[in-house]
């Protein structure tokens, strides 16, 4: 914990910002956080997700550095799960069955979840489809909507102030009065596209079917379709289409239960609760967390640390990403007091 009192200014309030705003303000407790975003929790991305523990969709983002922010948080989750707040975070252990129609190799986060074992089907014709490779694992389901309450709560009894705005650019910061050595975290998400100007980042839309369906313990995937068990409800997945449309598609929605019927035929008798569709966040050239600066047409300077484009993996990331926003923040800390240092 360290004493510095900074002035940070939080862009985007989905699994990201809230992350980073958590470990913020845990690290600097004498600092002040404002969170600037278009929508909060329940209208996020980040809610839309079942929030399984999974590297998934991650573009060119380097398989050293994923695992070290995919590590951390599974560790944060364990955490979690034993100190007794499993409940109010919506974390559950889950049974996860995945099947191939191909020999598939080993992922390289097996040994991150609890008993990784590749089983390979010696005769694929005495099951229903010919699958012939099976994963079976232990992870975790931390469902978003729940751990950003949490955080909100936590947030509003500390020196956090929540801002609802869209921004069209980095410069209409220049109109809110930030404070001249404000340090901006961007967690946009997608919206990174136009803030921030990245033509790398494009949408793999994703629509889901959260239902109610209390047999289903498990969870299921296959290359067409996936169930996942959440606290309340069971989520219906997916599609991964290149496409921005955030509307419900009819057709989508009868191919994910004809699919997930397939695999749990006692799904049909599931009651739909919603359909959903999110835009997963991917950048061609992987997850973008940096130390950058904006200049703003006054000449002020701000220090901008980047952290977006988790593609489908922004929970079971968010935790460790926002561990590196922290300790990018404490090596600028260390480097400003040593120039201060020159200057006296
Ligand atoms: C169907 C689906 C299933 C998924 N399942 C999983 C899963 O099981 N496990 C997993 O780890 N990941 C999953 N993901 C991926 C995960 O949801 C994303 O990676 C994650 O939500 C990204 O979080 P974020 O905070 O970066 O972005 P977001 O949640 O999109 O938050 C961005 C924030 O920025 C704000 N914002 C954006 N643009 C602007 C602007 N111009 N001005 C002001 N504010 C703005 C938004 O309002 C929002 O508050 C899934 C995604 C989808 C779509």
């Amino acid at each position: 914990m360290s004493t510095e009192n900074y002035q940070f200014v939080i862009l985007g309030g989905g699994i990201n910002g809230l992350s980073c705003a958590m470990r913020l303000s845990n690290e600097f407790p004498c600092s002040t956080i404002q969170i600037i975003s278009e929508y909060f929790s329940p209208n996020t991305t980040s809610d839309v997700a079942a929030g399984l523990w999974g590297p998934y969709a991650l573009g060119g983002t380097s398989i050293t550095e994923c695992r070290r922010w995919a590590q951390e948080t599974h560790d944060y989750f364990l955490q979690l799960w034993r100190g007794g707040d499993a409940d109010r975070c919506g974390i559950c252990l889950v049974p996860v069955l995945e099947l191939y129609e191909t020999d598939t190799t080993v992922p390289w986060w097996y040994d991150i979840v609890f008993g990784f074992s590749k089983t390979k089907i010696l005769n694929p014709s005495d099951h229903d489809d010919s699958f012939l490779t099976a994963f079976t694992y232990i992870t975790f389901t931390c469902e978003p909507t729940k751990l950003m309450k949490q955080y909100r709560d936590a947030l509003s009894m500390r020196n956090v102030t929540f801002c609802q705005k869209q921004l069209t650019s980095i410069r209409c910061l220049e109109n809110l009065n930030i404070h001249p050595n404000a340090i901006i975290i961007n967690c946009l998400g997608l919206g990174s596209q136009c803030v921030s100007n990245d033509a790398e980042l494009f949408p793999i839309r994703g629509q889901v079917q959260k239902v109610k369906a209390e047999f289903v313990f498990h969870s299921f995937a296959n290359e067409s379709c996936y169930i996942i068990p959440n606290t309340d409800t069971v989520v219906l997945g997916g599609t991964k289409q290149k496409d921005n449309n955030l509307q419900v598609n009819p057709v989508d929605r009868y191919d994910i239960r004809a699919h997930c019927q397939t695999i749990l035929p006692a799904l049909r008798h599931a009651v739909p609760v919603k359909d959903y569709v999110g835009l997963r966040p991917v950048r061609y050239s992987g997850v973008r967390l940096e130390v950058d600066n904006a200049v703003f047409t006054s000449g002020e300077n701000h220090i901008i640390v980047h952290n977006y484009g988790h593609g489908g993996a922004g929970i079971t990331l968010a935790w460790g990403c926002a561990g590196d926003v922290m300790r990018l923040i404490q090596e600028y800390g260390i480097q400003r007091s040593k120039c201060m240092h020159y200057k006296l």
